[in-house]
Formats: structure tokens, sequence, C-alpha cells
């Protein structure tokens, strides 16, 4: 079994044969019809702490409540100095009442990364993941749409759509974190492509590769996915994670 071009990935994970070359041609693919199915005509928010906010905010919460709770927020507080100088107990109230889930936990984050963005890095936001993932509320996947979505750098944030898709079509191992995801994605699709692989596989995972019943009868990718072809199965993908 070979090793992944940066040395530290295995396909040793994976329920089937392929090698790192016919995995690469199936990826380049795979994003092919991604892109052609879910055409996109603007990416990026373009503002990272706006992106930043909205990603806080949609933590466990359905896309269309989220960006009216975002625009409101915006509405009425403004600028960044603003949301840092408002009382926490002020921004839980306005989520709760907006019936945003998690609200004293976010109200908190928005407040203190607000104001930490201020202090520590000058008002502006940090381009570097690792200085991202300091702010309160801000994990990996945050700190990758911010850097994606945000400063249109080239990014994979991974979540829980990314992550079963990958794995259904074999570009991951069933049984890792999200964080070894990104990186056998990173290591399969040409990095000019990886900026739309969150958004085309967010889409296709709420429309057709659902978590549960995925239409695979008329999924544009069918014949590429070793899933369909009973070679990966959720039950694969619901054991225990590890790293190999
Ligand atoms: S064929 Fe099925 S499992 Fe594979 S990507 Fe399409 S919907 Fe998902």
């Amino acid at each position: 079994m070979g090793k992944g071009r940066s040395g530290s990935l295995s396909l040793e994970g994976f329920p089937f044969e392929e090698s790192w070359e016919e995995k690469r041609k199936r990826a380049e693919r795979i994003v092919e019809i991604l892109m052609e199915t879910y055409p996109r005509e603007r990416l990026l928010i373009g503002d990272p702490y706006r992106t930043l906010v909205h990603c806080i905010i949609s933590q466990r919460m359905r896309d269309e409540v989220t960006y009216r709770v975002w625009r409101e927020l915006f509405e009425r507080y403004g600028d960044m100095r603003r949301i840092a100088e408002t009382p926490v107990d002020e921004m839980r109230e306005f989520l709760r009442k907006r019936g945003v889930g998690l609200w004293k936990t976010k109200g908190e984050w928005i407040v203190k990364a607000s104001k930490m963005i201020l202090e520590r890095y000058g008002g502006k936001v940090p381009d570097d993941i690792s200085e991202l993932m300091k702010l309160p509320g801000i994990g990996r996947k945050c700190a990758n749409i911010v850097l994606a979505y945000g400063f249109g750098r080239q990014a994979i944030p991974v979540d829980t759509h990314v992550n079963r898709i990958s794995k259904r079509l074999g570009l991951a191992p069933p049984r890792v974190q999200p964080e070894r995801v990104e990186e056998y994605l990173m290591e399969l699709i040409p990095r000019d492509k990886w900026i739309y692989v969150n958004h085309a596989m967010v889409d296709h995972g709420k429309t057709i590769c659902r978590p549960i019943s995925p239409r695979c009868d008329s999924c544009p990718l069918r014949e590429l996915c070793p899933y369909a072809k009973g070679l990966v199965t959720d039950g694969d993908i619901k054991g225990n994670s590890k790293n190999p």
C-alpha cells in the first residue's frame, strides 16, 4: 500500500483497493461533476469578520435561520467595535429571541471573539488557521470557512456533509476524524478546486446524498461511487473514528 505525496496518508484504511493515481483521477472527475451540477456564480462573502460571525451563529442551525439572524445582527450592531462593546447578556438575549440554539455560548463567543480581534489583532481578522483557532468559538471547520469564504483562500472546510460524502465516495477512509478527511481531500483534489468542494458537497448532501437513504439512483456520481457499488457502507462509516 502506497503513501500519499505528503507521506503521512495511507491507503490501508479503505475497504476497497485503488491506487493513489486511480483515486486522484476519480476525485478530479467527481469534483468536475459536482461543479457542473451545483454551479456557483459567487462563492465569497468577501468579509472575514462577517464570515466568522456567520459561522458561529450557524453551528447546529438551519441555513435560513442563520442567514436571517446574521443579517439582523449586523443591521442592529453595524460593526466589530459595537459588537465588542455589547454586554454579553444583551447579545445572548438578541440570539435567544430569534430562536438561535446554544444562544448562551454563541452570544459570549461573538462578543469575546470581536474583542480579541480588536485587542490582539488590531481589528483585522487573522488570515492564519492557527491564529483563527485561538478565537472563541472557532474550530478548524470555521477557521477554514473564514479562510475560504472570507479571504478567498483555497481551503476545504469539512462539515458533516463533506465528512459523510467523502467517505461514501471513498475519498477518505470510513473511520477517520474530519481533520484527516481534510488531509485526504487536499491530497486528492487539485488546489484550485478546493474552494468548491464544501459548497458542492453541502448542496449534494442536502438534496441527494442525504444522511439517511441517499438517492443513489438519481445521483450523477453513481458510476464513480464505491458506496453505490456496495464497497463502502454506512456501517463502515459509523464505527469508531481513529487516525491511521
Ligand atoms: S451514489 Fe449514492 S452514496 Fe454515492 S455520492 Fe451519490 S448519493 Fe452519495
